[in-house]
């Protein structure tokens, strides 16, 4: 039995003022038994102040994007370290928006998943199809070879998650068919089995316009196991309602 997390990304959304949804998030989590862990993912400057928010509740916090390197001469950018030292377990590496935006190609994310994991930091490492793959066929395709280039091989359940998500869907409105998610996390599940010993218990996350209307019928979905929540992680109740998919 793989153990669901439903983690929010807040991309570049968050000032000091809203450390108020992040406390309310926590209290949430707190309240209600659920059968997930609980995540935010934060712009870096708040992951100090997040996680003291966050404080010993069940709610975990990490970080969206981390340098490969340990330190050095990278203005403006953040290593896997010093989110881990502000109070992150966790980081998201290879998001669409970072591929797209940051020209980062799957050697790219490969390499900060890997000082993630060298950071003792889970990564989540982000795949995806766009529309134009997805209509030529070549969704399955395009994500395993993501899978291929993207995972270091000494990530284990523990340590590493895959977010399955559509660039098509994400911030849309849009959401595959829910037999097309089947036979992607289907897919993904099976590369996982074939390449790491504990391929069997890692996390696969399906992100792309999740909200709480669609949440029970995404996550009772065979090999989903959690969210990635963009859009509706930014308001307590919406991301609570997406966790109460999994209320105990
Ligand atoms: C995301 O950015 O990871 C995401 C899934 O966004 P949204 O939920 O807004 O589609």
């Amino acid at each position: 039995m793989v153990k669901p997390l439903v983690a929010g990304n807040w991309k570049m959304n968050g000032l000091t003022a809203d450390l108020a949804t992040v406390r309310e998030i926590a209290a949430g989590a707190d309240t209600i038994t659920r059968q997930a862990d609980m995540m935010l993912c934060l712009p870096a400057t708040l992951v100090a102040p997040g996680a003291e928010a966050a404080g010993s509740s069940a709610l975990a916090i990490g970080g969206q994007d981390c340098h490969a390197a340990v330190s050095g001469a990278h203005t403006g950018d953040v290593s896997a370290g010093m989110l881990g030292d502000a109070g992150a377990s966790a980081v998201i590496v290879g998001h669409s928006e970072r591929r797209q935006d940051h020209g980062e190609d799957d050697a790219t994310v490969l390499a900060k998943a890997r000082a993630a994991l060298a950071a003792d930091l889970t990564a989540i490492v982000c795949v995806g199809e766009t529309e134009a793959e997805r209509r030529a066929g070549d969704a399955v395709a395009r994500v395993v070879s993501q899978l291929n280039g993207s995972l270091p091989d000494e990530g284990t359940a523990g340590t590493m998650i895959v977010a399955y998500e559509p660039v098509w869907a994400i911030g849309t409105g849009l959401t595959p068919t829910l037999d097309d998610v089947a036979e992607m996390h289907g897919a993904i599940r099976a590369h996982l089995v074939a390449h790491f010993g504990t391929g069997e218990q890692m996390r696969i996350l399906y992100g792309g316009s999740v909200k709480p209307g669609n949440a029970v019928e995404l996550m009772g979905v065979a090999e989903v196991n959690g969210a990635l929540v963009g859009g509706a992680s930014l308001k307590a109740a919406d991301f609570l309602g997406i966790a109460d998919a999994y209320r105990a």
